[in-house]
């Protein structure tokens, strides 16, 4: 049952067009990881993990035990890099055969002590080394006390080193990323050093393959371009937005001059006026900042902008010049331009908006 007139359409030709788009960009023996963490950018992260599976993601990324636990239980048996586990979720990732980011000492302490509890053998973690960011990882210096205790201990095995760029979209920091690429190269070597197996190294994120191809490495980790964004105009007009939030008009209203609309009255009719209400509103993801005369949708492809204060479940919009009826299609996301304008609107990014949509929104997957 879908319970709401208002729709993300999922569209997995869209996504495989990304993929392949990016696919197009890497070495052929590169291996591509989908970044399907909060519900893969606020889409359907079972549907779109299954597809990535399909077509030949090699790796899964979430950041947290519980994402990709439900992913498990769907059947997906792609290997799931768990970004940022928590350690008292160690048993978890270890039940459902899923991977641990590495980060610090304690992390790692205390995941070879699990292993060695349990007896595993070769338990395949991914340690990750701080190059600049300063979000997660080991700092650089301690590369070599890594994995000297890595290298005492059978029940773990390296699966992977990595690091994480902290302004790949942006140009006029590549001397910044030039040197955390430079930094990632020296962790490369004294692991190569020391490991007498060959891990897998990867750096790049979206804007990373697009601006730094030349630090692919063994695998890069594609997180919003595979949803339609390539932080960079020319190449977000190559992709394909994978998710377009739909909606109806709920009820259409004639006000008179003086009139108000909407909670607060917060906005009077200057003169006649037409509305449309439409049924989503902040508790679907819709920011209040983009309320009163802000933000807009397209009606039968005009430009149709909010009127007054968007409602919990609700927004009014201004349909006086619009051709338009109870029942109508809103597109309320229609593209990725129009996405990245009210981000732009409300002060934000598209990640934002997109990982904002709440689980209450139905999805449908063409
Ligand atoms: C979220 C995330 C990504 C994906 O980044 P995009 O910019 O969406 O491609 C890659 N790596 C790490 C560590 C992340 O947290």
């Amino acid at each position: 049952m879908t319970n709401h007139a208002t729709i993300l359409e999922l569209s997995t030709e869209a996504l495989q067009h990304n993929f392949n788009f990016f696919k197009a960009r890497l070495k052929p023996q590169t291996k591509i990881l989908g970044v399907v963490k909060a519900f893969a950018y606020g889409s359907e992260a079972i549907a779109i993990a299954k597809h990535l599976e399909k077509i030949g993601a090699s790796y899964l990324a979430v950041a947290y035990v519980k994402e990709a636990l439900s992913l498990r239980n769907a059947g997906i048996n792609l290997p799931i890099l768990i970004l940022h586990p928590q350690i008292n979720q160690y048993e978890f990732i270890v039940k459902y055969k899923l991977e641990p980011n590495i980060y610090s000492q304690r992390s790692l302490d205390a995941f070879i002590d699990l292993a060695n509890q349990k007896k595993l053998s070769n338990y395949p973690i991914h340690i990750k080394f701080n190059t600049g960011l300063n979000r997660l990882g080991f700092d650089v210096a301690q590369v070599e006390a890594v994995f000297n205790q890595v290298n005492k201990h059978d029940s773990v095995m390296v699966a992977s080193v990595f690091s994480h760029l902290a302004a790949s979209e942006d140009l006029s920091e590549k001397e910044f990323t030039q040197s955390q690429i430079q930094s990632f190269k020296k962790v490369i070597s004294q692991c190569e050093k020391q490991l007498i197996y060959k891990p897998i190294f990867h750096l790049l994120n979206t804007s990373g393959v697009i601006n730094y191809n030349e630090a692919q490495f063994d695998m890069v980790r594609i997180g919003i371009g595979l949803y339609g964004f390539g932080n960079d105009d020319k190449i977000t007009a190559q992709l394909k937005l994978v998710g377009v939030l739909k909606s109806k008009i709920s009820q259409i209203h004639h006000l008179k001059a003086g009139d108000s609309v909407g909670y607060n009255r917060a906005y009077f009719a200057k003169a006649d006026l037409t509305t449309a209400t439409i049924p989503i509103g902040h508790a679907d993801g819709i920011s209040r900042q983009l309320g009163n005369g802000k933000g807009y949708v397209y009606i039968n492809n005009q430009k149709a902008f909010i009127v007054g204060n968007v409602c919990m479940d609700m927004l009014m919009v201004n349909v006086t010049n619009i051709d338009c009826a109870e029942g109508d299609v809103v597109l309320v996301f229609k593209n990725q331009q129009h996405i990245e304008d009210l981000a732009q609107i409300q002060g934000s990014i598209p990640y934002e908006l997109l990982t904002a949509i709440s689980q209450r929104v139905d999805r449908i997957i063409s």
